[in-house]
């Protein structure tokens, strides 16, 4: 837990959020301003501050937030979708917990 990182507040319960999956090593919930009809985010419980920060020990929590967006998608009924993580200010980043973007199910999103 790091003090003034809005999404461990979401973590610990602080901050409310929509909450559509939960377990021991994630909490995924919708995007507060979404970009798309359907907008979560794959949050670790442990505060990472992005990607970047990342090494061989995330291995498996990577692997299991990666292997959550399919599911998860499906499940909110997306067919097709794209996954984001922004890293760095550079790179957009806003919230320094990583996380994962999962988003679709509007106009077929534009080819980047
Ligand atoms: P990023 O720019 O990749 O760091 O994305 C941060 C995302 O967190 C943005 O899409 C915000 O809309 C979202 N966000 C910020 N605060 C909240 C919140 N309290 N609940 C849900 N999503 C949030
Ligand atoms: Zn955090």
């Amino acid at each position: 837990m790091t003090t003034d990182c809005i999404f461990c507040k979401i973590v610990n319960g602080s901050i409310p959020s929509k909450i559509i999956f939960e377990d021991e090593d994630v909490i995924v919930f919708n995007d507060i301003k979404p970009i798309n009809p359907i907008h979560f985010l794959i949050v670790p419980r442990v505060h990472i501050d992005s990607l970047a920060a990342c090494d061989v020990q995330h291995q498996a929590l990577l692997g299991k937030m990666l292997l959550l967006a399919p599911k998860l998608a499906k499940e909110q009924g997306l067919i097709g979708f794209r996954t984001m993580i922004n890293t760095g200010r550079e790179g957009g980043q806003e919230v320094f917990h990583i996380h994962v973007h999962v988003f679709g199910g509007g106009e077929q999103l534009p080819k980047l």
